[in-house]
């Protein structure tokens, strides 16, 4: 399966939970839509124009309640360079006045099929913005956030534990079901 994506930590993420081997491909679009469905759908459609085989592509980010919901689909886009520490260091001084510090990850996958379908499948997982960032794992605001009924950060987790609770785990899973 063709996957649009060359982040690294998402790809062994896909190949870990769906349990087949993946071939990341760059595949440039203007991440310009409104929702993570309308940036999933664009990458998919781009990727089987260019390859002409089943391609999957995940468009994923961070919504902070005291935020409004941000950073939401500019996760990616919201420090330079998106480093960890840029993205939860400009995170946490954002929320330093929010009292609401709950957030949740959202992940839209697409499918796009050679016939022309396209189908998509979401996952959320709900926790909250710690203080300061803890751990080493995974990528992202991964040390930053803590999801609902665990004390640990998705970077202070092994990687199949993250897997198992994360909003990629749970589009994923329900891909693997088809
Ligand atoms: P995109 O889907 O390539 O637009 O990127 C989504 C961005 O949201 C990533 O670059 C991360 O900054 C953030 N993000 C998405 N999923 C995760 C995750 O599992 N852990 C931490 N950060 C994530």
């Amino acid at each position: 399966m063709i996957v649009a994506s060359q982040n690294q930590h998402k790809l062994k993420e896909i190949e870990h939970i769906l349990g087949v081997k993946v071939h990341g491909a760059n595949i440039k679009v203007k991440e310009d839509g409104k929702t993570f469905e309308e940036n999933a759908i664009k990458k998919a459609k781009a990727g089987l124009r260019k390859f002409k085989e089943l391609t999957l592509a995940d468009d994923s980010g961070l919504e902070v309640k005291c935020l409004g919901g941000k950073p939401g689909v500019k996760s990616a886009r919201y420090a330079t360079p998106p480093t960890p520490e840029n993205l939860c260091n400009k995170l946490l001084r954002a929320m330093k006045d929010g009292k609401d510090r709950r957030a949740q990850f959202v992940c839209v996958i697409a499918l796009a099929y050679p016939n022309g379908k396209v189908k998509t499948f979401k996952g959320v997982v709900k926790g909250r913005i710690i203080e300061e960032m803890r751990g080493s794992h995974g990528f992202g605001y991964d040390p930053v956030f803590v999801p609902d009924g665990y004390q640990k950060t998705f970077a202070e987790m092994k990687p199949a534990t993250k897997n198992h609770l994360s909003h990629r785990g749970q589009a994923l899973k329900k891909i693997s079901r088809l």
